[in-house]
């Protein structure tokens, strides 16, 4: 090429983009900014390369520079970006470190940021980009595709929701669970969306198996969380279920500085895993075992008499009295004809039984007078006598007859040493415990949150800094704000939300009067849903999805369960514990389903089965909202592109351990022809009101009941043009969160702007606030409970307090009324492996995975790790294709060896189904099977409501898979 400026013609340009692939414009070719192409092409642009050397001279040369984040579901999500932008692509990124500490006594945020964020833009100008709307041509999944007009793909959408609505009406239409990595504005958008349709929506949270139904069950709330530098005030730091060296990279530097505080880190893990290596303490449990790891540690403290008496007495249900003939907690009813859920206290100093008060954790007489253990008589209202005890001593009996450190090593196979030594440490010692999500993907994983809670409420700690149980608090407001508002703030919707929660709390306390303002607004929620069509997951599946066939397998069942799942559901539709609401019948069949980031091939459980095979058969029309052609896209009918981050304006969601919102600016503009989910969703609006109207239809009725216009839809959809594009819902968010407290007073979109991040100032007014139950700080560091333990105010439980006693049918007929350690059910069968997996250090979700930058951190294929002596006595090598197999299915990997995985386990992380050999990834190998006893919906902590309750259809960490080296052909 000669020297000298020149205009590059198009095909020389991308000639030379593709030789410069080591610099950051890696695949330019094919997807890179299509007006910038064109410009180039008709010798519009002015641009003035004359070699590849001048790309990398030019490399620091930048036209704009943005704000930028990454809404992945990553942990924390929401770190501070600058990106570099120039001729319509985006260059580089680079983390912004300018997340202060809370104060000076605290370390501060800086760096925040993972190598997948600094590298996030080579998504963008990836081969799995989709770039222009496309519809299936050959068979589902054939991967044959026609290039079509926005105009001719919104029609095709618009009338398959149409002919759903003539066929079967608005429930017709499914929106399959989605994800939150569009953004804040992708995500209310799409539950907008499906709303305003009246469409059915499978709750995403319980889906993907990040419930923790045994938080739910002791707390009557699940989502409670801190901020990371809580952890430097406490002595002892515990993290189970997780591994923050990969998976919550930007925070990992916490815990070392906590440690140069003083701090002990103990990590409990089967595997020797990356974040265990600066541990000061590694408990190995077997894969499953972690109750009863936890419940001997709780034996140890009552055996000790090292436990915090008054915290129990004051904080949970242990003094509460239990029937001795039936197991249910004593009640008013029963008692003199008061309120079935009027419960009771033995009071030595009134020498009998007195009752628990309700609107508060305060009790009226001496605390210290309460006992917690002893046997008495009661007189009941039929004249008849009852034995009662207290939960402490039921719970004493449990853990000395099962629990003893001894007996629970053979359970758990660690030493009774360190049973008792962390006990001791625990009982004595500011503790905070972080739980990864790995326990809401256990099969029993309620238990072993329940147990490891009971542990903590014996040694007194949650509600103080320095400790609690910490998963993350879900801080989107703004965005539950935009899915469900008919006005924007400026309009008056604040109003009309307290208007709403105003009158229900005086609906409820004219039958209640010690409701509180949170047991207010679950009920409001659970209200909510039941109007919302979005439905509880596990059901949805086993109806529509076909998972009957693997879930009421007697072979594949708990051994002490008294039901199959099928069985469960049929006697809780009966009884009246599942609202009818959720039946998931026939007349709510999914007819046209929409996918949203998801990609169920991936993520449910045996989902490249049953959804290939059951589900999808049955629609007569799937399409993708997307950003990328995942191994699930590959399905669609019809691909609706859309942008991604750094294309378009959008705001983080706020996980608490990162007190900031990030501001994320448009830098470029999206390929092809891309738009974003907002304007998608606008669109077919706006075209199913013109098809309705075409087809002379004129309203439909939605879930909730209520007759809706076609005519509107659009405008429903915007609020008559004020939610226009991602633009103006980011400036109603900011609005929203000036206007609650989240964000200053007077915050505005400007200022947001400018500063590019803004610290959180307080909960504002919704669930979130009480969930966490503490008071906001922005100088010190935040935890949970606090509300509970320093205002005494009542748990939402059915016992009003911290509840390690489940008195439902359900739960005592399962022998689970107390967590109790039961080995994961031989879903999948009996083999002599137990099955780990997680998320992969070098991708948030697959992300990344396929992406050939990253490749070059892998194998570049699906790799298992094997123990190294295991594999040695089985003649597999390293790099040894490998054949993972289950009575259900079987997968292809390469095998890694490791002396850090145990000799009963396996370990795989995420991959991308496509990557395999026939596509059938392992997690082909997982039936899923949820645990039944959270259909116990009528508990009032098992109540369904928005990202909460009912079973997960995601259990899947060790089952049991065999493991044998391929035979060469
Ligand atoms: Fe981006 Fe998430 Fe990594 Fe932060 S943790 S850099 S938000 S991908």
């Amino acid at each position: 090429m000669n020297k000298g400026d020149i205009t590059l013609a198009r095909r020389d340009f991308l000639k030379l983009t593709g030789g410069a692939a080591g610099l950051s414009l890696v695949t330019l070719n094919g997807c890179s900014s299509d007006t910038f192409v064109a410009e180039v092409s008709d010798g519009k642009a002015d641009i003035a390369y004359t070699s590849w050397e001048d790309v990398y001279v030019k490399q620091w040369d930048w036209d704009t520079i943005s704000w930028g984040s990454h809404n992945n579901q990553c942990l924390p999500a929401g770190c501070t970006f600058r990106v570099y932008s120039r001729n319509g692509l985006v260059w580089r990124e680079e983390q912004y470190a300018n997340s202060a500490a809370c104060s000076d006594e605290y370390p501060d945020y800086n760096p925040m940021g993972c190598q997948k964020g600094c590298a996030f833009h080579n998504l963008l100008y990836s081969e799995e980009r989709l770039r222009y709307p496309m519809k299936r041509v050959g068979e589902r999944g054939a991967g044959k595709w026609q290039r079509i007009s926005w105009d001719e793909a919104l029609t095709e959408v618009a009338d398959a929701i149409l002919d759903a609505h003539e066929e079967i009406g608005s429930a017709g239409f499914h929106v399959d669970a989605p994800h939150n990595h569009g953004g804040g504005v992708g995500k209310s958008g799409v539950h907008r969306f499906a709303h305003q349709l009246g469409a059915v929506m499978p709750e995403t949270n319980v889906a993907i198996g990040d419930d923790l139904k045994g938080v739910s069950q002791v707390f009557g709330k699940m989502r409670m969380g801190m901020t990371s530098d809580n952890m430097f005030d406490a002595d002892i730091l515990i993290f189970s279920n997780t591994n923050w060296s990969y998976t919550v990279t930007p925070m990992y530097h916490f815990i070392t500085e906590a440690r140069y505080n003083g701090a002990e880190v103990i990590l409990v893990n089967p595997d020797y895993n990356p974040s265990t290596i600066h541990a000061d303490i590694h408990v190995p449990v077997v894969a499953g075992s972690d109750a009863a790891y936890w419940l001997s540690v709780s034996q140890v403290m009552i055996e000790e008499e090292i436990y915090d008496r008054d915290f129990i007495l004051e904080q949970t249900d242990m003094p509460m009295l239990v029937r001795r003939d039936n197991a249910k907690f004593l009640s008013a009813e029963e008692v003199d004809g008061g309120r079935p859920d009027q419960f009771y206290f033995y009071d030595s100093g009134v020498g009998g039984i007195a009752q628990a008060p309700r609107a508060s954790l305060k009790y009226e007489g001496k605390l210290e007078q309460l006992e917690l253990e002893g046997l008495w008589k009661v007189r009941l209202a039929d004249g008849s006598d009852v034995e009662v005890e207290t939960v402490f001593a039921r719970l004493k009996d449990m853990l000395n007859r099962e629990y003893k450190p001894e007996l629970a090593a053979e359970m758990c196979g660690t030493s009774p040493s360190l049973i008792r030594e962390v006990a001791r440490k625990v009982a004595t010692k500011r503790t905070h415990f972080y739980n990864g999500f790995s326990t809401a993907k256990q099969y029993h994983g309620d238990l072993m949150e329940r147990a490891a809670i009971l542990m903590l409420g014996l040694s007194g700690n949650w509600g103080k800094p320095g400790t609690g149980f910490n998963n993350f608090l879900m801080m989107v407001d703004h965005v539950a704000h935009i899915t469900g508002a008919e006005k924007t703030v400026a309009q008056g919707q604040l109003i009309d939300n307290k208007h709403a929660l105003d009158e229900l709390t005086k609906e409820l306390k004219a039958s209640d009067p010690a409701v509180s303002e949170e047991d207010a607004i679950i009920e409001l929620m659970v209200r909510k849903q039941l109007k919302s069509a979005t439905v509880p997951p596990a059901i949805w599946m086993y109806n529509y999805a076909g998972y009957n066939k693997l879930w009421d397998k007697k072979e594949w069942q708990d051994p002490t369960s008294p039901m199959t799942f099928g069985e469960y559901l049929s006697e809780g539709l009966e009884k009246g514990y599942i609202d009818p609401t959720y039946k998931c019948g026939p007349e709510t069949r999914p007819q046209v389903l929409m996918y949203n980031c998801h990609n169920p091939l991936r993520r449910q459980r045996a989902g490249s089965q049953m959804y290939i095979e059951e589900l999808w058969p049955k629609a007569k029309m799937i399409f993708y909202v997307e950003t990328r052609m995942s191994s699930s896209a590959a399905f669609a009918d019809i691909l609706l592109p859309s942008a991604w981050y750094y294309e378009k304006e959008d705001t983080t969601s706020v996980f608490a351990h990162f007190p900031y919102q990030a501001m994320q600016e448009k830098a470029v503009n999206p390929p092809g022809e891309a738009h974003t989910e907002w304007e998608i969703y606008r669109d077919i609006m706006e075209k199913i009101g013109e098809r309705a109207a075409q087809r002379n239809m004129k309203q439909f009725v939605d879930w909730g009941g209520t007759t809706r216009k076609y005519s509107d839809m659009k405008d429903r959809f915007t609020i008559n043009g004020a939610l226009n594009d991602n633009a103006d819902v980011v400036r109603e968010f900011v609005d929203y969160n000036a206007a609650v407290g989240i964000f200053p007073k007077d915050y505005t979109l400007e200022k947001f702007e400018e500063e590019g991040q803004v610290r959180i100032q307080s909960l504002g007014t919704s669930s979130q606030r009480h969930t966490q139950a503490s008071d906001w700080h922005t100088d010190k560091p935040c935890y949970a409970m606090g509300w509970h333990v320093d205002k005494k105010l009542p748990y939402p439980t059915h016992t009003r307090r911290a509840q390690f006693y489940m008195d439902h049918e359900w739960f005592i007929g399962a022998g689970e009324a107390f967590p109790v350690h039961k080995d994961t059910p031989p879903q999948g069968g009996h083999h002599p492996f137990r099955l780990v997996s997680g998320h992969p250090r070098i991708s948030v979700h697959t992300l990344h995975l396929a992406n050939p930058h990253f490749m070059k951190l892998h194998r570049g294929q699906p790799v298992v790790f094997l123990n190294t002596e295991v594999a040695a006595e089985k003649g597999i090598s390293d790099g040894d294709q490998v054949l993972m197999s289950n009575d259900y299915a079987e997968s292809e990997f390469m095998v890694s060896l490791s002396a850090a995985v145990s000799r009963d386990q396996v370990l795989t992380y995420m991959w991308e189904p496509y990557q395999f050999k026939n596509w059938r990834s392992h997690d082909a190998l997982m039936p899923g099977i949820p645990k039944p006893t959270p259909l116990a919906m009528n508990y009032t902590q098992c109540r369904f409501h928005i990202a909460t309750g009912s079973p997960n259809p995601a259990s899947d960490r060790a089952i049991r898979v065999d493991i044998n080296k391929v035979k060469e052909a």
